[in-house]
């Protein structure tokens, strides 16, 4: 799938439309999910244009995978996650209903997640 730069992401890193901004460094973009699932929910995506994981993982420098990990590190201790717990994931495609083209990672925290995710049909 070719990124297409017009994806909502695209437009938050060119300030074209707002964000709730709370991190951002030089691989990294860091904002509330407008959507929110849990008390607290960010979204960290990467400057590079990327539409997903898959992507990411097989395209991204290596300058680029390290500094985005650990941004999803920081950000996650920035709001105060640690100590009772969060978890991150990230959608590819369309079997895990990816809706916005460009790779994100959610951190879900701020109350008890459950174990995983809920069983479904096989
Ligand atoms: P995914 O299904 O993994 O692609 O998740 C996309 C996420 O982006 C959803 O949780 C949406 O609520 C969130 N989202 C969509 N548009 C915005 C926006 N403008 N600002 C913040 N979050 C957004």
């Amino acid at each position: 799938m070719a990124y297409d730069p017009e994806n909502i992401f695209a437009k938050i890193l060119r300030d074209e439309i707002p964000c709730d901004k709370i991190y951002e460094d030089e691989h990294a973009l860091a904002f509330r999910d407008i959507n929110p699932q849990t008390p607290t929910h960010i979204l960290i995506i990467p400057k590079g244009a990327y539409v997903s994981s898959d992507d990411f993982t097989a395209n991204a420098s290596e300058a680029e995978l390290a500094g985005f990990l650990r941004a999803v590190g920081q950000v996650a201790r920035d709001a105060g996650l640690v100590e009772a717990g969060y978890r991150f994931l990230a959608n590819h495609g369309q079997d895990a209903h990816q809706e916005v083209a460009h790779f994100h990672i959610h951190i879900f925290g701020g109350k008890n997640l459950g174990r995983m995710i809920k069983p479904v049909d096989k």
